[in-house]
């Protein structure tokens, strides 16, 4: 099964900008064979034309209105219903890349008025459509294209887009072997994101109470909201990263451990990439015929295709 993405039509799909242009994205490019994709073009859906004027938003009181300034129209009222149209007639999408900095798309850092005027100061917050987003979707993965230029983003990103992908296949098996199948090869990913969480989803899955199939899944879903909710920390890949070691290290002579320790404090250095030791621990899974580290979606979240170290941007923040 493929995720299923929104994406802003802008993005390299039409010329549906403001002035008549689009902008090509490699990232959004390469996700066409990953993917299966839906675009959306918020403002042309309202009747904007292309070219138009272009639009923003403003304070009015409690209130955040989105104009044309140079038309002197306000289309709040139309973006609202589309907004809330299009984003509930959707299901099962697993998330969303959308134009940076957009009044309509923008996710954050989208300028807000402080007034209607036009000379009027401003701050950042949400655009209209995007705003959204994480309201009707709140499990989704949720990136603008500027951002996911950033690698640590865009891993979190895919591994984000890609459990949930996963968890709907799952879902549509909606069985109990499934999901405890699901949570354990998920196992060594979860427990770097959140240890805790991945406890909780332990129980949730064990359902010593006996809940009714479908309230389990309910549950655990929004479980793993609170395990995906933040991008996982080096330190807690290197936690797993042991967990795993220590079911080979006793094969290893304590040359190929020692090699295998100074890669991790590597990795911690940021001297080179995760991927890098889960090279090492992928051969060790082939030598020792572990079927149970092969299985994990620690080892291979995403296709490593998605993420080309030669088109990203800076490793950190
Ligand atoms: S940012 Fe959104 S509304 Fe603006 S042109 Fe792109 S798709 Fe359309």
């Amino acid at each position: 099964m493929k995720p299923k993405i929104i994406v802003s039509k802008c993005l390299g799909f039409e010329n549906c900008r403001y002035n008549g242009q689009t902008i090509p994205d490699k990232f959004v490019d390469k996700m066409k064979e990953f993917a299966e994709i839906i675009t959306v073009c918020p403002e042309v859906e309202i009747g904007l034309g292309i070219p138009r004027q272009p639009v923003r938003l403003g304070r009015d009181g409690e209130e955040i209105r989105m104009i044309q300034p140079a038309e002197e129209i306000d289309v709040t009222e139309k973006m609202a219903a589309f907004t809330r149209d299009f984003l509930s007639s959707h299901n099962d999408i697993d998330g969303f890349i959308m134009k940076n900095r957009s009044p309509s798309c923008g996710i954050n850092d989208v300028k807000i008025y402080h007034n209607l005027s036009k000379l009027s100061s401003s701050n950042r917050g949400q655009g209209f459509f995007g705003g959204q987003l994480e309201i009707y979707f709140p499990s989704a993965a949720v990136e603008d294209e500027g951002r996911l230029k950033n690698l640590q983003i865009r891993e979190h990103f895919l591994t984000k887009l890609y459990v949930n992908t996963r968890f709907r296949a799952t879902k549509k098996e909606n069985t109990m072997k499934a999901l405890v199948e699901f949570h354990t090869r998920h196992k060594y990913l979860f427990l770097a994101y959140n240890q805790s969480a991945y406890r909780t989803g332990g129980k949730i899955v064990a359902n010593h109470d006996k809940l009714p199939v479908p309230e389990v899944y309910t549950l655990y879903e929004s479980n793993l909201i609170q395990i995906l909710a933040k991008a996982v920390k080096p330190a807690n890949n290197i936690n797993s990263i042991h967990h795993i070691f220590g079911g080979f290290s006793q094969n290893l002579s304590s040359n190929e451990k020692k090699f295998f320790l100074n890669t991790v404090e590597e990795y911690r250095d940021e001297r080179v990439p995760l991927t890098t030791v889960i090279h090492l621990l992928k051969s060790y899974a082939i030598r020792f015929d572990s079927q149970f580290v092969k299985d994990q979606i620690f080892l291979n979240p995403f296709p490593d295709d998605l993420v080309n170290l030669r088109d990203s941007g800076k490793r950190q923040k």
